[in-house]
């Protein structure tokens, strides 16, 4: 596994949606453990493909809980619902941080490595971070739905 170099605003792969996974082989498989490697150098929560190059709708998550990591593969959300209002960041974007209205709850369905359908709930952060990376894999970024943007030391609380 490696750690890839993470693609920065304003590089136009972060910006088109991507392709779905039609293979699940050893390729997607060394591509996951490249994502995770590259995400944890990065101390990210997570990270979304085009993040590194790659335009097809692979995105990890892990916010350091008893979930581990979630790989999400041709995600699709299913059911959302309430609204969170909180600070979000993105590994394409260093230093940069704003607040985003995110849905409180989302049901995900989505393909295992294997390219099994796998259904995950989430809520609070973990809802949140899943929605950021599910962003990415449509070409959208944070930035396009922040209604304030924050100085670092606003984020003090927030990051704990
Ligand atoms: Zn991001």
């Amino acid at each position: 596994m490696a750690v890839k170099q993470i693609v920065m605003f304003p590089d136009e792969v972060l910006e088109r949606p991507c392709d779905k996974v039609t293979v699940f082989d050893k390729k997607l498989t060394k591509l996951l453990g490249d994502m995770y490697d590259t995400m944890i150098e990065n101390d990210g929560v997570g990270l979304a493909a085009p993040q590194i190059g790659i335009s097809q709708q692979i995105a990890i998550v892990d916010i350091d809980d008893h979930h581990g990591t979630i790989e999400l593969i041709n995600p699709e959300i299913i059911e959302q619902r309430g609204k969170q209002t909180g600070p979000e960041g993105c590994l394409s974007f260093p230093g940069l941080f704003g607040e985003v209205s995110r849905a409180d709850y989302v049901k995900v369905s989505t393909y295992n490595r294997k390219g099994k359908v796998k259904v995950i709930e989430a809520e609070g952060f973990l809802a949140r971070a899943i929605q950021h990376e599910m962003d990415h894999l449509e070409g959208i970024l944070f930035t396009s739905k922040v209604e304030k943007y924050l100085e670092e030391e606003d984020l003090e609380s927030a990051e704990g």
